[in-house]
């Protein structure tokens, strides 16, 4: 009876159908098919520790590895990695705000803006360091990023962009020409009527990995750590209550004085209802074609390992994976009804096409989709709770967290042990989060801006 009315409360407390936080979005997900990823026991007794850390993604399980030495229990609704830490483009890039420099340097000023610069640098540095500490093997690739530039004026956006790499991190970024593409192995279309790219900036900052791999290796390192992982663990009640936090799972109940909310897209509007209305769950979708052959590869004219993504505001992500099948993202769709998935589907086909029409009779066996979120200021948000106390949440990195989720783990970490100061972020991090309007309605504002943006972008 419980489970059941814990159901029908997850469900009128998030933001899409529920759908997307079943298996459908999840199940033929290419990353789960390149190795056997580790399993955690669920909670199976009453418990009581010092630090619960709720969602087992990048943010959840940095945290607990900054956290070591203290007692520490991670828990989560499925296994490590389930949400969008197994599920992403594996990017481990600069970013993790939906507002540019110049708006943050407005909104928050210029030292803030300087700060958040350090940090989306160090973020990466952090991903790097962990990697090389445990020696894990994540099939990286990419030497940085690289942007293609889908018109005339948003090429001058990326010379402008060069500059402020070089004035910020002290480090050249090569633009290249339309010609210069081809020579790179980068030849693909904007459109129908527009065979090429105007020209591209590679930021030689950041690397591809595998983002299961990545989230496993991670998960291992924290239980070595001697925290406590459980999977198929979901809170499904959290109250603070006699100076502890009591988080109910189906199965048992874990007491802690300390909590961590590291849910992001998958969080519920109740859980706690410090959230609520507070983010916003935005779908993104994948597919993976099957090897390509080096004629298939030279038929299209791109062989760049680098990952890549367009200028437009409904970017387009892809990249050549390590055994050469093609990894291409988009915005997915916004609803999660199995209708709409499938429309999302054929749409981020069509588009895939028409990037790269000399791929159009090649296979797209994978295709899945998850959950980001973003806040209403367009930042990340790493902070301590308003009116709960000993609550802190790390979230909302607008697609952007492999890096930025990782440091926002380990950042969150340092402010619940009391040392704000340990890691390099700006103070608008900790800024709480602002209602969206529209309530648990929010994301119908998407489609409306999806237009909006679409008309910006052009054809
Ligand atoms: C398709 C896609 C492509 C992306 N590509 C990129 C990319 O290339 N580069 C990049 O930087 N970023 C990318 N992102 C974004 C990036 O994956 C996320 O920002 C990052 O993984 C967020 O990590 P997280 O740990 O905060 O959240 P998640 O990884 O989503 O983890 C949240 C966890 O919380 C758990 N949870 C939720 N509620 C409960 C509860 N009540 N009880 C217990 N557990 C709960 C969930 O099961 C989940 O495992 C992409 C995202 C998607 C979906």
């Amino acid at each position: 009876m419980r489970s059941i009315l814990a159901a029908s409360d997850a469900n009128l407390n998030r933001i899409y159908e529920a759908e997307a936080y079943g298996p459908l979005p999840h199940e033929n997900n290419y990353w789960r098919t390149t190795f056997d990823a580790p399993h955690f026991p669920a909670l199976a007794s009453d418990q009581t520790c010092d630090i619960a850390i709720i969602g087992a993604g990048y943010t959840g399980l940095h945290a607990a590895l900054r956290l070591a030495g203290e007692d520490v229990v991670v828990l989560d609704t499925h296994q490590p990695g389930w949400g969008a830490s197994g599920r992403n483009g594996g990017f481990c890039c600069l970013g993790g705000a939906h507002a540019d420099d110049a708006d943050i340097a407005k909104m928050f000023g210029a030292s803030d803006a300087a700060s958040w610069a350090q940090t989306q640098r160090a973020s990466v540095d952090h991903v790097d360091q962990f990697l090389q500490d445990h020696s894990l093997d994540v099939d990286r690739h990419s030497d940085g990023e690289t942007i293609l530039a889908h018109t005339p004026k948003a090429f001058a956006g990326l010379q402008h962009e060069q500059a402020w790499i070089k004035d910020t991190y002290g480090i050249h970024a090569p633009l290249y020409s339309a010609d210069a593409m081809i020579d790179q192995g980068m030849c693909a279309s904007v459109n129908a009527k527009q065979p090429g790219f105007v020209g591209a900036l590679t930021i030689p900052v950041g690397f591809a990995l595998n983002p299961l791999k990545y989230a496993s290796g991670l998960a291992n390192a924290v239980a070595k750590s001697g925290a406590k992982i459980h999977g198929d663990s979901p809170v499904i009640n959290a109250e603070y209550k006699d100076g502890l936090h009591v988080l109910r799972t189906p199965q048992a109940i874990l007491r802690a004085k300390k909590v961590i909310f590291a849910t992001n897209g998958y969080s519920r509007d109740n859980l706690p209802k410090q959230l609520k209305k507070r983010y916003l769950p935005v779908q993104s979708n994948i597919l993976v074609t099957r090897p390509l052959t080096e004629d298939e590869l030279a038929a299209q004219g791109w062989t760049s390992r680098q990952m890549c993504y367009d200028t437009r505001n409904l970017l387009h992500y892809f990249r050549l994976l390590p055994d050469n099948r093609m990894l291409f993202g988009m915005r997915g769709a916004t609803s999660a009804s199995p209708d709409a998935f499938a429309a999302a589907e054929a749409a981020t086909r069509q588009h895939f096409e028409t990037m790269f029409p000399a791929w159009s009779h090649i296979g797209t066996p994978y295709f899945w989709s998850g959950l980001i979120a973003g806040a209403r200021n367009f930042v990340p948000f790493a902070g301590p709770l308003p009116e709960l106390p000993n609550a802190y949440a790390a979230m909302c990195y607008h697609g952007n967290g492999v890096a930025m989720g990782s440091y926002c783990g380990k950042l969150i970490a340092e402010k619940l042990l009391d040392q704000p100061h340990a890691t390099t972020a700006p103070d608008f991090l900790d800024q709480p989060l602002a209602a969206f309007p529209f309530g648990r309605y929010r994301r119908h504002i998407l489609p409306l801006l999806y237009r909006w943006y679409s008309f910006q972008d052009g054809p």
